[in-house]
């Protein structure tokens, strides 16, 4: 006889979405149990040992805005940091890092252990106790039940897995770890499962067996730009990655095997993660490439494997070997894990609620690659909101729901139940409407009061955010009351129209294009500012005015939603639209520009385009 433990929330799964939904589920003071297959794949980083990137990054601060744990451990365990897009404006800027596997993991084990309403238990779930359409706990495999108030299932690519190098296949998980059928089938059956997607990763290896001073190298940024707001220095050791090149050979090794990849043979069915194609993606759909880049990312300090980033494939072996062989540096690689594509069941996120609640079953959850998602951030943010509403719900308290113009994890969640999927979704900055606003270095200042009322934010957290912002207030003021006439401006070399107007210093920090160096000289008061704070307030000023434009483009596209689009439209015919969703357009012809907009991957900016094309070809039509 089992004897029946209680939880307000169970989290199914410790990969990055169920971490952070008991992570956040615990901050809300819910009595929470992480059930996992192992304790030691908590944090596992399946694939590529890097967090963060463009929208990932933004992602990743937002989580730690809402005092999450990926933020944390990935400063922890980051042993390269650069700001992605550095060259371009703050709104486009993503913070990366390249990251220590077994340090990351030992970083979200930690973060797990401090949560002092969090216990962790190893076990396969197999089954949902569901009495009067609610769930009221869960079965594990020994028979033992677990009795709670709410779930959230976060079981990535486990469901039904199964792994494919070359004709060769078996079930599982990820490599080296069991698929999880009893609970993929049981789902099924419970009419859960939307259909099948597939990934891929690339082979790992022995970087020892890499010939390093025939390839380039990449070294971090000079100044690390850190993900948590929380962090000033890096914590460990910082390290080179290596850049070489497929070539041609290597194409035409690709080529000559494509009937053996997993992909190519028609041996899987699931759809796959455009933006990260493999190598026969790559060869077929970019034949007129003669070379692609590859990046050797190391997985770690004290380890000697490599990741090459941009060749995962689901080839044979021996083919893998022949083509990586192929690539300079690596002519005596010596391949550890082969490349493998995996394929899993996922649910179709339509039919969620915006807190990740199922419309059907209350009290159950989902969040992270279940969901139709690919990548580590997108998982964690979407198992930040699930455990906040997990909790919340077994709480008996108020819903949490983002919204697309407060977060990317709004934008997200509100893409993933509007549209559903129809291949692995990841994040980018132009999927936000509001993205000028929705800036990864304003995360905490949109997010942390929401978060201190939520109650899941730390109180050493809340000192620290109130006496930034009260620094940033201060400066600012100090800075709006700074006036310069243009005589003033002219004498430091910048130019502005003879207005008569005398502009304060905010506005000369966010209409004259200055770079810092400028903004110093003008403005020597800056120097008793706090550099941050003040680099903060001049990238704050920046956006001001941008912001109030982009109110304008967003109210004139709702109100020209009705607008018709006509059956010959040729959307071939414009510029500036990605070819993907010119296909799309003119595979579905949507009749109107609301109907655009309802297609999978159509962005504000894209609708913005078709609206002027539209007026344009309508005007053409009629003279
Ligand atoms: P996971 O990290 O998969 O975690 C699932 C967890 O659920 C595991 O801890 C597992 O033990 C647990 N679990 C499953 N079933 C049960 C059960 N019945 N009972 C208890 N516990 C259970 N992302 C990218 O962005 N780019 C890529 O190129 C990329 N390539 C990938 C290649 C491969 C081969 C794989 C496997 C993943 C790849 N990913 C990639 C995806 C990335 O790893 C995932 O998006 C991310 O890990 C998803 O997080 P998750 O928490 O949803 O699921």
């Amino acid at each position: 006889m089992f004897h029946v433990k209680h939880y307000d929330v169970i989290v199914i799964g410790g990969g990055h979405a169920g971490a952070e939904a008991a992570a956040a589920s615990s901050r809300l003071g819910a009595k929470t149990g992480l059930i996992t297959l192992r304790l030691e794949g908590v944090g596992v980083m399946s694939c590529n040992p890097a967090i963060g990137g463009l929208g990932k990054g933004h992602l990743v601060r937002e989580i730690d805005a809402l005092d999450g744990i990926m933020g944390r451990a990935a400063d922890e365990a980051g042993i390269q940091f650069r700001l992605l897009n550095r060259r371009k404006g703050p709104a486009v800027q993503g913070p990366r890092a390249q990251a220590d596997r077994v340090l990351y993991r030992q970083a979200v084990r930690k973060l797990l252990a401090e949560e002092k309403n969090l216990s962790i238990i190893e076990g396969e779930v197999t089954d949902l106790i569901v009495i009067r359409g609610r769930i009221e706990g869960v079965t594990l495999s020994d028979g033992s039940e677990i009795s709670c108030k709410s779930v959230v299932l976060t079981a990535g690519t486990f469901l039904n897995g199964i792994i494919h190098v070359g004709k060769e296949k078996q079930a599982g998980g990820r490599m080296g770890d069991a698929p999880s059928n009893r609970l993929g089938s049981r789902l099924r059956d419970l009419g859960f499962l939307g259909g099948r997607l597939k990934t891929g990763t690339p082979p790992r290896l022995d970087g020892r067996t890499i010939d390093w001073d025939a390839v380039g190298t990449q070294a971090g940024d000079e100044e690390p730009v850190l993900f948590s707001f929380m962090n000033t220095g890096v914590k460990v050791r910082q390290i080179a990655c290596g850049i070489t090149h497929t070539n041609e050979q290597t194409h035409e090794i690709v080529r000559r095997n494509l009937d053996k990849s997993a992909m190519y043979g028609g041996q899987i069915e699931g759809v796959g993660p455009r933006y990260c194609p493999s190598i026969e993606d790559k060869v077929v759909r970019f034949a007129d490439k003669d070379s692609h880049q590859v990046f050797l990312e190391p997985e770690g300090l004290s380890d000697h494997t490599v990741y090459p980033n941009g060749i995962s494939s689901s080839l044979p072996e021996s083919v893998q070997e022949e083509y990586v062989r192929s690539i300079k540096g690596l002519e005596r690689a010596r391949i550890i894990q082969p490349a493998y594509a995996i394929e899993y069941d996922y649910f179709d996120p339509r039919g969620l609620l915006g807190t990740l609640e199922n419309k059907n079953m209350p009290s159950l959850f989902l969040a992270g690659q279940i969901n139709g998602t690919t990548g580590y951030e997108e998982a964690a943010a979407q198992g930040l909101a699930a455990g906040f509403n997990a909790a919340m719900s077994a709480l008996d308290a108020g819903a949490v729901q983002f919204s697309r113009s407060e977060s990317y994890i709004g934008v997200m969640i509100d893409d993933l139940i509007s549209h559903g999927v129809t291949e692995p979704y990841r994040m980018f900055t132009s999927r936000a409407e509001y993205r000028l606003h929705l800036r990864a270095d304003n995360a905490d200042q949109r997010l942390t009061p929401r978060g201190i009322s939520i109650g899941c934010v730390s109180v050493s957290r809340q000192i620290a955010f109130g006496i930034k912002m009260d620094m940033l207030e201060r400066g600012r003021e100090s800075v709006r009351s700074l006036r310069f006439s243009q005589r003033d401006l002219e004498a430091h070399g910048v130019h502005v129209s003879n207005d008569g107007q005398r502009r304060s210093g905010l506005d000369v920090m966010g209409a004259l294009n200055l770079d810092e160096a400028q903004i110093l000289e003008l403005m020597p008061v800056l120097k008793d500012i706090d550099e941050g704070i003040w680099k903060q307030i001049a990238r704050d000023a920046l956006y001001s005015r941008y912001l109030d434009r982009q109110e304008v483009q967003i109210a004139q596209l709702r109100r020209e939603e009705a607008t018709c689009i006509h059956g010959e439209f040729d959307y071939g015919g414009m510029s500036g639209l990605s070819s993907e969703l010119k296909g799309k357009l003119m595979r579905y012809r949507p009749a109107t520009l609301a109907q655009a907009s309802k297609i999978e991957g159509m962005t504000p900016s894209a609708l913005a385009l078709l609206l002027s094309a539209i007026r344009k070809q309508d005007r053409a039509r009629i003279a």
